[in-house]
């Protein structure tokens, strides 16, 4: 028999619990969902180049991550507890001027590693040296929309050599010609890039049909800082820049407004949770999803980096984000299991414009398996409970993208390899900075 991790083979996934119901499902040698049903394994026994037995695993869509800096898994426990502005000038930045085009590829190859472990197919990354991030993506097998961060502040001069860095990721991203990976423009946030560099980046994507990565609203001193610069509140800012489309994904979002999230839901905005980070960080406030979804935004969910968080587990993350939603805005039954659930796989593919996000035939096959015979999953009353309230994303067991199986049994090829060379970059990145 041929290895199941070797490439494009169909596959019978039997015996798996698909919305409360054990069906099997078949994927064919294109990568695409051919069938999902009760009792399909009897005409597709013949047919499949492997069969997988599930055993009973909650199949669900792969989860997508909406919002991190992939590479950041090197700077995992560098720096915790401190304050937002010190831990970016005194921790942070200092560090990121020493990281290399080699930390850049271990970083997202770890951070790649880490999200097949737990269930997540799917990633919109903003960082530095993005070509590198590109690379270890195409050799990991999951999905990313790569984003390089525009940062101008307010200088003409710096302008112009980030729209020459966006204008070179998207080039070298198009002759990558890889279905997985996509690229996006990514000004950084209102208060680090100048009206003129929002605008050009806005004009930028749509000329290119690509997306748009930025922050907003993180922090309550961004939008004092914004109405005392700019007259005007961050969201309405980005407007007027013709940032918000429905190709933009903003992060955060804590600190919006009643009109500003009309306003997103008015654009079409997806607008990226990311509770994790902003309850380490402190931002004092929730993303107000509630309101954002019913003007019309799309709610997904990401992790953000690893040094503000620290891992990429988007079953913490989707747990995270249902208690917060419920503690902050005093009301229980704010994002229960199955809208949680929806945030963290269908709005996050929606967010990035693939036609993932669900276990349908004629869909490209992301498909992650829970186990079912663990303690977070016994006893099975409701799995969108189990999966969004009890179990983390060590209880995956199997993930597959795009047709390929990434990780079979808790089994991932070269996995070592990745674990060394990351840890080798994330030492020596750190002796450099210690050496200036
Ligand atoms: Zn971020």
């Amino acid at each position: 028999m041929e290895d199941i991790f070797g490439g494009q083979q169909s596959i019978l996934i039997a015996d798996v619990l698909v919305d409360g119901r054990i069906a099997d499902i078949f994927v064919d040698d294109k990568g695409i969902i051919g069938a999902v049903g009760v009792g399909l394994r009897k005409d597709y026994k013949g047919e499949a180049d492997f069969l997988l037995d599930g055993n009973g695993a909650v199949a669900i869509p792969g989860l997508v991550n909406t919002h991190t800096h992939a590479a950041m898994t090197l700077l995992r426990g560098y720096a915790d507890d401190m304050i937002l502005q010190d831990w970016l000038s005194q921790k942070i930045w200092p560090l990121e001027a020493h990281l290399t085009k080699n930390d850049v590829y271990w970083g997202t190859k770890l951070a790649c590693l880490e999200m097949i472990r737990t269930g997540t197919v799917a990633f919109n990354d903003m960082y530095f040296m993005m070509e590198d991030a590109a690379r270890a993506v195409d050799e990991m097998g999951i999905r990313a929309t790569l984003s390089y961060g525009f940062i101008d502040l307010f200088s003409e001069e710096k302008r112009e050599a980030e729209c020459k860095a966006t204008e070179h990721l998207v080039r070298h991203i198009r002759t990558l010609d890889n279905p997985r990976i996509r690229a996006a423009a990514g000004p950084h946030a209102p208060y680090t890039v100048s009206p003129e560099g929002l605008k050009w980046c806005a004009e930028f994507a749509r000329d290119q049909q690509v997306g748009i990565h930025i922050h907003l609203s993180e922090t309550e001193k961004e939008v004092s800082d914004c109405i005392a610069r700019h007259g005007k509140r961050p969201a309405v800012l980005l407007d007027e820049c013709g940032v918000l489309t429905p190709g933009t994904v903003a992060a955060h979002c804590c600190w919006l407004d009643e009109a500003e999230c009309m306003l997103m839901g008015e654009r079409g905005v997806s607008v990226s949770h990311n509770p994790t980070s902003n309850m380490k960080l402190a931002t004092n406030r929730a993303m107000p999803c509630h309101r954002l979804s019913a003007a019309g935004a799309n709610v997904c969910l990401g992790t953000d980096g690893c040094a503000s968080n620290n891992n990429l587990d988007m079953f913490e993350e989707v747990k995270v984000a249902s208690v917060l939603q419920k503690f902050f805005w005093n009301n229980p039954t704010l994002l229960p299991a199955d809208e949680a659930l929806a945030i963290a796989t269908l709005h996050g593919a929606q967010a990035l414009g693939l036609e993932t996000g669900r276990l349908a035939a004629g869909t490209p096959a992301d498909i992650v398996l829970v186990s079912a015979d663990i303690a977070c999953n016994t006893p099975l009353h409701n799995a969108a409970s189990n999966l969004v309230y009890a179990c983390s994303g060590s209880a995956v067991e199997t993930t597959i993208c795009n047709g390929r199986v990434l990780m079979l049994d808790r089994n991932v090829p070269g996995e070592e390899q990745v674990l060394k060379g990351a840890a080798k970059a994330a030492q020596e990145l750190v002796k450099r900075a210690q050496a200036v």
